[in-house]
């Protein structure tokens, strides 16, 4: 876990700003699922998977409760669902910390946070290429560049079914080159194998049946119609039949963006997929159900490989140095940030010289100076700080703002 310091951490809060600003015009609300959850409404996302069986933050709350910190926002929002049953499509956003305990590298880290949309109630394709559609435009609004939609479908449960024993009779047949963990992995969830990264799983992964001759009719119109939907809208994308995701709830339509600036082990800046399954087994009505979800974590890396959305400056207008004993300084700070200017200054009774070099520091556009003559004058220097040109004034103090004002346009 680490510290996000300033001015980095900004872009945090500016991501998700950005991510509001493509999915509320479409209709999505904002909601606040809590971050921690009875561990109960974490199993039903798979506890076949890593991500529930190997790497909650799972413990025993005071009232002897079995709860986790959330490892991902779609069981909690569907949990939501079930409890308040809003009326359908409900379509909401959220944006929020999650924790998983992972081997920590680079864009992989035990907290991490994610924006994220999900839709119930609905179980239209074209609602698939709308969800899709949103995360795409999302990266072009941060202005990445280098960014693939990879598609693939999980079928319906059935064909999903099919394709597990398939795969399992492929991955047992060839067992002894498989590595250890995925011996195990291969026992408990066949199609988790296909997610392998490690070198002895690569030649059966890669002559492992596809999950496309498995869909039945159901599903493959359906993904026909996905696909259609993206074409109509020019958004490219490939056809990734390995991929299958890290949760066990996903079905029909699964998709990934992948940064193509990044290393291809920790490349997914985002991804999702249909869920139609969820709701019901956290004891809801049966209903369609599909997210999205977005590390931005992650996502800060690839706008950094590309140079886009860089930190944002914060440095201040104005700098007030007062060397009259601070009550200037925090009138006229006071003042310049009620008229709408970003104001800072010096502290602790500091020489003329220590405030000048923190103003230098501070990159403020302007200093305003006030010592001893300048208040018995009643008047402040202005001296600004980025032309080398420009000369320092005194002005009276009545005029100060209308000065600044006039300075920093
Ligand atoms: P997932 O919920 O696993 O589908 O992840 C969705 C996105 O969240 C990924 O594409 C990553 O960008 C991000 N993500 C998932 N796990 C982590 C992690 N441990 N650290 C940083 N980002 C993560």
């Amino acid at each position: 876990m680490r510290d996000i310091l300033a001015p980095e951490a900004a872009r945090w809060r500016r991501f998700v700003d950005v991510f509001a600003s493509v999915v509320e015009p479409a209709g999505y609300g904002f909601i606040l699922p809590p971050l921690l959850e009875d561990y109960g409404v974490f199993r039903r996302i798979g506890d076949a998977t890593d991500i529930v069986s190997k790497e909650m933050y799972r413990f025993t709350d005071l009232g002897g409760r079995d709860v986790a910190l959330r490892p991902e926002l779609t069981a909690g929002v569907c949990r939501a669902f079930v409890q308040h049953r809003p009326p359908t499509p409900w379509k909401v956003w959220c944006a929020g910390t999650n924790f998983r305990y992972e081997k920590p590298q680079r864009g992989r880290y035990r907290q991490f946070e994610q924006v994220d949309i999900e839709v119930l109630g609905v179980e239209d394709p074209t609602l698939d290429v709308e969800v899709i559609a949103l995360g795409w435009h999302f990266f072009a609004a941060l202005g990445l560049r280098q960014v693939e939609l990879r598609l693939n479908s999980l079928g319906e449960p059935a064909d999903r079914a099919r394709y597990v024993d398939a795969l399992r009779a492929h991955f047992d047949a060839g067992r002894e080159t498989l590595s250890e963990e995925s011996v195990q992995t291969l026992d408990r969830n066949p199609l988790r194998v296909l997610d392998s990264k490690r070198a002895p799983d690569q030649p059966l992964i890669a002559s492992a049946p596809h999950m496309q001759e498995f869909l039945g009719a159901g599903a493959a119109d359906h993904f026909a119609a996905v696909r259609a939907g993206l074409d109509a809208l020019g958004i490219p994308y490939t056809i990734d039949a390995r991929l299958v995701r890290g949760l066990d709830y996903y079905l029909r339509t699964t998709f990934e963006y992948a940064g193509a600036t990044l290393q291809s082990a920790q490349n997914a800046l985002g991804g999702g997929g249909r869920y139609d399954g969820l709701v019901e087994a956290l004891g809801g009505p049966a209903t369609g159900g599909i997210g999205l979800a977005i590390g931005v974590d992650r996502t800060l890396l690839a706008c950094n490989d590309e140079g886009v959305f860089p930190p944002l400056d914060l440095s201040v207008d104005v700098f007030v140095v007062d060397t009259t004993g601070g009550g200037e300084a925090l009138a006229i700070t006071d003042e310049v940030r009620r008229a709408g200017r970003s104001a800072d200054r010096a502290w602790d009774g500091r020489s003329m010289r220590a405030q000048m070099k923190a103003a230098d520091r501070s990159r403020a556009a302007v200093a305003v100076i006030v010592g001893d003559d300048e208040r018995a004058a009643g008047t402040a220097v202005v001296r600004p700080l980025r032309t080398s040109d420009a000369e320092q004034v005194v002005v009276p103090r009545d005029e100060l703002l209308d000065h600044l004002e006039k300075v920093l346009t």
